[in-house]
């Protein structure tokens, strides 16, 4: 299905499960980041000894973390989303203003190329750094949640120039591209309606993994996985490919250690725009930091209504200010 023909036929979206599969997406990412933060860097061994199965929001980790706090995953796509409404579309120096400024907030964890790239904001102004195969990292990826709701319904190519817009203030690299557009493509997908979405999205998967080895997902079991995009892919892919449910997956996932809240991030808006906000865990959701999954909420909301989807207006987009 093309976002076009989404667009063509209203009818083909089913607009009662909407919010609840937008909201679940925006709360399962920070549900998944406050989960995996706890054993960010440890291996499945390790988190086995300690915990036996890791399953509860109980914070700590090397970031030492209160229960049910969050880390840049979250704290990136709401500084992406809130520039996306200030700007009403995406647009690039809006959006790299409003990392700069969540980095000068000081947050408790920056990833290098994250700050790398914002640091070339601050100093020269630019918006998009030059192609770099080391900027291979997952750190466009993890954000990119905002971005799939206000372009659901957008036509392809706006869609993806949105999403290269955002991507490229910190990470400008092929093959990080195209896995950051099939993990669009399978976002949007599971928010138009969940029929059929699940199969969809998984063979969206297996169509990456054949466009590029690197994302090949029927190698063997990814553990550990490390911040390189199709390492983190692999993992999260192959556990939503072998679960049925948001706490299934979310567990299978930072189980196998690695960066795993930025797995779990993404796994989470994954499961939560499949199953909707009704499949998170309660135990999970009552810890979540409040006025965190409060902002979640309330922009859900409103990048629904900036979608084409939803406003019938299209997806404004530009590097610079309009
Ligand atoms: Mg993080």
């Amino acid at each position: 299905m093309s976002a076009l023909a989404m667009k063509a036929d209203p009818q083909a979206f089913e607009q009662d499960g909407l919010t609840s599969r937008a909201v679940g997406a925006y709360l399962g990412l920070a549900v998944g980041d406050a989960l995996g933060a706890t054993v960010e860097f440890m291996t499945p061994r390790e988190i086995q000894h300690q915990y036996g199965e890791h399953r509860d929001m109980i914070g700590g980790g090397w970031l030492n973390l209160r229960p049910g706090q969050v880390t840049d995953d979250t704290q990136m796509s709401l500084a992406l989303g809130d520039a996306i409404l200030r700007a009403d579309g995406v647009e690039g120096v809006s959006i790299a203003k409003a990392f700069d400024d969540w980095l000068k907030s000081k947050p408790i964890d920056v990833g290098s190329t994250v700050r790398r790239g914002i640091v070339r904001f601050r100093t020269s102004g630019t918006v998009q750094g030059p192609v770099d195969d080391y900027d291979g990292g997952n750190g466009a990826v993890m954000r990119v949640l905002p971005l799939a709701i206000a372009g659901l319904g957008a036509d392809p190519k706006t869609l993806e120039a949105a999403a290269l817009v955002q991507a490229h203030i910190t990470h400008n690299c092929p093959l990080a591209d195209v896995g950051m557009m099939t993990v669009v493509q399978m976002l949007q997908r599971a928010l138009i309606t969940p029929t059929n979405a699940y199969q969809d999205m998984v063979a969206l998967a297996h169509r990456l993994g054949r466009y590029d080895k690197a994302y090949d997902i029927t190698k063997k079991r990814e553990e550990n996985p490390s911040g390189f995009l199709p390492d983190t892919l692999r993992a999260v892919f192959q556990a939503f490919a072998r679960t049925d449910s948001f706490e299934a997956a979310l567990l299978d996932v930072v189980n196998r250690g690695g960066d795993a809240d930025t797995t779990g991030a993404i796994l989470g808006f994954l499961v939560g725009a499949l199953y909707g906000v009704d499949a998170i865990p309660s135990r999970w959701l009552a810890k979540l930091d409040r006025n965190v999954a409060d902002a979640c909420d309330a922009q859900a909301r409103l990048l629904l209504q900036l979608s084409p989807l939803v406003s019938g207006r299209e997806l404004k987009v530009s590097q610079n200010p309009i």
